[in-house]
């Protein structure tokens, strides 16, 4: 036989297409030629390869060999198919049966002594092998990483994973050689027993009021932003937020690893079911927080995908960077595209900022310790858009602690996250049942049939949004809260109550 088929799949968040490798060995000329990477990749690929069958005691064949890889506009990176390449060749030389090949698909990428390197992305493959075959009466292939790989790719249920040390390893398994068997690997399981312990609301000193914003963002995934001065414990509440999040299901779980899985962060099976928390330096660029490069990878606000973005210094960082972040935070999704590439990532992410009210931080403070001067003050807070600033749901003050809270601090802690989290889960749950989303993605028709409250309360939205000059846009994120507000309490139509404390979190900051 002189030509061999081996399925692979290609890296990108989400979702990892399908890739053929086939091989092709003819008379003629010795020669080894790969299409369908790029040159340098080729090269490598080619010399990794060669090295590594001829390390572990194979023939290289003495042929015009020629590879495909399919199809061809994909991003592909090259070392994860140098397994799928060298196979195929084994193959097509009849060193392995072919039909070893058959209902199985396998990524790493090897080192010149034929062992197999660990790869990003395999819980990445495994997911995108599985979403594949879930629609398909097709058989569902067993899929063959590197060894140190296997453990996150067998967190996917219902697919076969199997790790190999090196190709040595595995073609004595392909091959049939008794006691060479390898043997799937099970994942511990996805139960969510094993999720670390996140930071505990009950830490929290003071603050009824921004804790009671905190649950009512989580309650409907609004974003917020917190101003308040240094050490008044804005980062600390940021942190707690993912806490009062509704536990993922298994859909979400899925989703987020293979994001995480396919990035250069990576993906750990000790983050499985934890929303993620994501806290970008304010001297991020805007490729590291929305998204580039080529080929496009995702940015902070793709990781963050279904769980918190936390900006904290929002000033202080580029305005541009924060302007790329209008379009995301409102659709919940990111088209990026270069050159010839497009892509489309998921990044419906809760937003939480944080800032000073001014450069040194202590604007407002009765001890008179600010040192800027009404311009400066007033620059610092121009620098954030009137646009982003509509986009944030929720604005609270975070004032520093007086000496005699913080002197209260062990007679009385606040409540814990799980009691709050318990409410935010009913609340939820309302929102799901009545929606199938949350309120923070209710378009304006969808708010203007949910939110809408009883007449006092409908008055009292209009004429603080004539008071304080609202947009339309600013207007339903009102709206949507106010529906948040009344979903914490039970109540199916919203309250003049309710609405009086919506506005309170969108009054024009008193700093500004
Ligand atoms: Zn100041």
């Amino acid at each position: 036989m002189s030509l061999a088929v081996v399925r692979s799949r290609a890296p990108a968040p989400g979702r990892a297409p399908e890739v053929v490798v086939e091989v092709h060995l003819a008379n003629g000329l010795p020669s080894f030629s790969i299409v369908g990477l790029p040159d340098l990749e080729v090269r490598e690929s080619r010399e990794r390869v060669r090295a590594a069958l001829q390390n572990c005691g194979f023939d290289f064949p003495v042929s015009r060999i020629t590879v495909n890889l399919a199809p061809a506009d994909l991003p592909k990176e090259s070392g994860r198919f140098d397994l799928p390449i060298a196979l195929g060749i084994l193959a097509a030389s009849g060193q392995i049966p072919a039909e070893s090949l058959e209902h199985r698909e396998f990524a790493g990428e090897l080192s010149l002594t034929g062992a197999l390197r660990p790869m990003r992305g395999a819980f990445a493959m495994v997911c995108g092998a599985a979403r594949q075959y879930a629609t398909s009466d097709a058989r569902v292939p067993d899929i063959y990483v590197p060894l140190a790989s296997a453990a996150e790719a067998a967190l996917v249920p219902g697919i076969d994973v199997y790790g190999a040390d090196d190709l040595r390893a595995l073609c004595a398994h392909l091959n049939g050689v008794p006691d060479a068997r390898l043997r799937p690997l099970h994942a511990a399981t996805l139960s969510d027993d094993r999720t670390a312990p996140s930071p505990d609301l009950a830490d929290v000193i003071g603050h009824p009021g921004a804790r009671r914003a905190l649950e009512v963002a989580a309650a409907g995934g609004h974003h917020l932003l917190m101003v308040g001065p240094p050490g008044a414990g804005k980062s600390m509440l940021a942190a707690r937020l993912p806490g009062l999040l509704p536990p993922m299901n298994d859909d979400e779980a899925l989703t987020s690893a293979a994001i995480l899985s396919a990035s250069s962060i990576g993906f750990t099976p000790s983050q499985w079911r934890q929303r993620p928390f994501r806290a970008p330096h304010h001297s991020s660029s805007s490729v590291a927080l929305v998204g580039g490069r080529n080929p496009p990878q995702p940015g902070e606000i793709t990781l963050a995908h279904l769980g918190v973005l936390f900006l904290d210094e929002l000033p202080e960082f580029d305005r541009k960077v924060l302007e790329t972040l209008r379009e995301p935070l409102e659709a919940g999704r990111i088209t990026i595209s270069r050159a010839a590439q497009q892509a489309d990532f998921p990044a419906a992410c809760q937003l939480v900022a944080a800032m000073n009210p001014c450069p040194c931080g202590w604007r407002g403070d009765p001890g008179g310790r600010c040192r800027c001067s009404p311009e400066i003050a007033a620059r610092y807070l121009r620098k954030l858009s009137g646009p982003l600033m509509d986009r944030i749901d929720i604005q609270i003050e975070l004032p520093a602690l007086s000496p005699a809270e913080l002197s209260a601090r062990a007679a009385k802690r606040g409540e814990s996250s799980a009691t709050v989290a318990a409410r935010v889960a009913a609340a939820r749950d309302v929102q799901l049942r009545r929606q199938g989303k949350t309120n923070r993605e209710l378009d304006g028709r969808e708010a203007d049939d949910v939110c809408r409250p009883e007449a006092t309360g409908e008055a009292l939205l209009r004429s603080a949004g004539e008071r304080f000059g609202w947009s339309a846009r600013a207007y339903y994120r009102v709206l949507k809260v106010v529906r948040t507000i009344a979903d914490l309490a039970g109540a199916d139509t919203p309250t003049a109550a309710h609405v009086a404390e919506a506005v309170q979190y969108r009054r024009a900051l008193s700093i500004a």
